[in-house]
């Protein structure tokens, strides 16, 4: 097997956890092609958009899904702090 999966088939950005379905949502690499492990929102021209550190991360995509997606900011940060540690980008530091 590739790269992991949503349980639809589609690909999930391994720095936020957002599900990659067209080629628009993808990042770029340093040559311009499409990042397969993360989306354009963490990642364009081979770089992180966001250089930060893991808790300081999770409390950001906190605001962004109480702002965004208008869930409790409670539930948000359960989520995130249950998804992102997972994720390719964090594994490496815990
Ligand atoms: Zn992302």
């Amino acid at each position: 097997m590739e790269t992991p999966t949503t349980p639809d088939g589609g690909q999930v950005c391994q720095s936020c956890g957002m599900p990659m379905t067209k080629l628009e949502d993808f990042g770029t690499n340093m040559d311009g092609s499409p990042s397969h492990e993360y989306c354009r929102f963490c990642f364009q021209k081979g770089e992180f958009t966001a250089k930060m550190e893991m808790p300081e991360y999770i409390e950001m995509q906190t605001k962004i899904a109480v702002e965004k997606l208008g869930i409790p900011e409670d539930k948000a940060r359960a989520m995130a702090k249950k998804t992102i540690p997972n994720l390719k980008r964090w594994k490496k530091e815990i």
